[in-house]
């Protein structure tokens, strides 16, 4: 490990297709999607939905994708969503909420991106003549900015039933839903039967080099299917790529628990210096943000510093970082990865 070869921490998107997807990719059947179908996206769909026990999937290009059309099949203009203030929908989608479907979001607080009904409560807005009424609810498991956290089962599904006794429809983004399998061992009909809708990616943690899926009941995914269009979401001989994602459902769903091992190990290494302070609950998946204490860079000028040490990690905060474990990085790696933030910062 030096700096020409380091050891990429940054996003668990890093990651290249190895040999055997290759090959899976090479060997797909294709076929027009957006005319008759392509037999190996369909084939993937109907993987996909039965997984979650949902009725159908659409493949999409991006998570993204994937929770706008979401909220866009789900909502109608000058209604109001719910969802979690450091939320993925809210922080990094470019306020597509607004400008794709004219909803206003209505932010809940929490821990770790996990909040309760009282949080629902409080922003519920019925549909009455001065409201943005309340449509949706969003919740992220695992929780990107609340550090990769899991929501507690218990919790979700309180959350879950108490805007749908309200009314509301539920969309799951869960991006990295299978690192939340990995980590309870609670599988991914279970989360879904609380929800309408998921978004599952399978080029984070899964390996994959590109896609994303939404997964719910026949008449939404129809929407979906028919405003993935309208954004030039629609793909032609999409079953390259959907055999990739194939591939990393059947064979890289089971190791992400060697992920969470190594998210543990470096949080272990690095939280031994008093210059790190580990966010409270982390990790508990493939994840760990950690604060720089008492340092006078900031935490963007420290990532400079280390990765010329060899080691690339991501500023989330002035002075918050983010390292993310991932199927490249191996147990030697992440042990080298930890001394190497230690002696960068001097301790
Ligand atoms: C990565 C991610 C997405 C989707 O991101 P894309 O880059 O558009 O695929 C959605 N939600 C969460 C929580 C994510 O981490």
């Amino acid at each position: 490990m030096d700096s020409k070869h380091p050891i990429d921490l940054r996003s668990d998107t890093v990651t290249q297709p190895c040999q055997a997807m290759r090959e899976a990719m090479a060997q797909a059947t294709v076929g027009d999607d957006v005319l008759e179908g392509d037999p190996t996206v369909q084939k993937l769909e109907a993987r996909v939905a039965n997984l979650f026990g949902k009725e159908a999937a659409l493949f999409v290009p991006s998570g993204t994708m994937a929770n706008q059309l979401a909220i866009r099949a789900q909502t109608h203009p000058s209604e109001a969503i719910i969802c979690h203030e450091e939320s993925h929908v809210v922080y990094y989608e470019t306020g597509a909420p607004a400008a794709i479907s004219g909803v206003m979001c209505s932010l809940a607080r929490g821990e770790r991106g996990i909040f309760d009904t009282d949080e629902v409560d409080r922003l519920f807005r019925h549909n009455e003549a001065h409201n943005a009424p309340t449509t949706l609810l969003v919740v992220e498991n695992t929780h990107n900015r609340g550090g990769g956290s899991v929501w507690p089962i218990d919790q979700y599904i309180r959350v879950c039933s108490y805007a749908r006794k309200r009314g509301m429809r539920v969309h799951l983004d869960g991006a990295r839903i299978w690192n939340a399998v990995a980590a309870t061992g609670i599988r991914e009909s279970e989360w879904a039967q609380h929800v309408d809708t998921i978004s599952c990616c399978f080029s984070k943690g899964l390996g994959a080099p590109v896609g994303s899926a939404l997964v719910g009941d026949l008449p939404v995914i129809k929407a979906a299917r028919r405003f993935r269009k309208m954004l030039g979401g629609s793909m032609r001989q999409a079953g390259l790529i959907a055999s990739a994602a194939a591939y990393a459902i059947e064979n890289n769903r089971a190791r992400l628990s060697d992920d969470h091992l190594h998210a543990h190990r470096f949080a272990e290494i690095i939280g031994a210096s008093s210059r790190v302070r580990i966010h409270d609950g982390c990790p508990q998946t493939n994840m760990v943000y950690f604060d720089l204490v008492g340092e006078t860079l900031s935490a963007a000028e420290m990532c400079v510093a280390f990765a010329s040490a060899g080691v690339l990690v991501l500023p989330e905060g002035s002075k918050t970082v983010r390292a993310v474990c991932h199927l490249h990085i191996t147990e030697e790696e992440i042990v080298s990865a930890g001394q190497a933030v230690l002696r960068t910062l001097g301790v």
